[in-house]
């Protein structure tokens, strides 16, 4: 269906995982007041199955943010797009993202987050690209490391497209 698009992290692959990033998650916040908060438009595909493995009262809210900069790197100015719905003041909040890339946009909204008062703020992020890191980022709950390449698919964008593809894949000729 993609041809322009070769493999890097199958489908089969990326389910098993997200799935042992659930069932760890439900683990560790069996007793807390857990809200994930996906980072859009990228989290979705990601945060739609992640948190159908974690089998808690949950609640889930989602944060917009633009940084500018070109199509395929970020400038580390980052803007709200989209804000939070509800305060998550007491609140155990674990952000999901779908790639750490230099760690600008991580930086930026923990900072943000860390002035609302929530209990505990951690990061799931399904891809990290440690080669390309401005700044250092703890996450917590981590899917797959990638080299240095765009990826695409699995919410992930270039250009606005291939959101829909299932499985985390490079352009042959982008
Ligand atoms: P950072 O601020 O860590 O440099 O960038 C984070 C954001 O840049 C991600 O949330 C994502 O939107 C975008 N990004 C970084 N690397 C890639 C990539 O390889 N592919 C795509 N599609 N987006 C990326």
């Amino acid at each position: 269906m993609f041809e322009e698009a070769k493999v890097l992290i199958s489908e089969e692959v990326l389910q098993a995982r997200v799935r042992e990033l659930g069932l760890q998650i439900a683990k560790d916040y069996a007793d807390k007041d857990l809200v994930l908060l996906g980072v859009l438009k990228g989290c979705f595909l990601f945060m739609a199955d992640l948190c159908r493995h974690i089998e808690l009262p949950l609640a889930c809210d989602f944060v917009g943010l633009s940084s500018y900069g070109d199509r395929t790197s970020s400038s580390g100015v980052v803007r709200i797009t989209s804000d939070l719905t509800r305060p998550i003041e007491g609140k155990d909040v674990v952000v999901v993202e779908d790639i750490v890339d230099t760690g600008l946009t991580m930086k930026y909204l923990m900072e943000n987050l860390g002035q609302r008062k929530p209990r505990s703020v951690k990061i799931c992020s399904l891809l990290e690209k440690p080669s390309r890191s401005v700044v250092p980022t703890h996450i917590d709950y981590l899917g797959f490391t990638v080299e240095d390449v765009f990826v695409i698919g699995y919410g992930l964008d270039y250009d606005g497209r291939y959101r829909n593809m299932r499985y985390i894949g490079v352009l042959d000729a982008p």
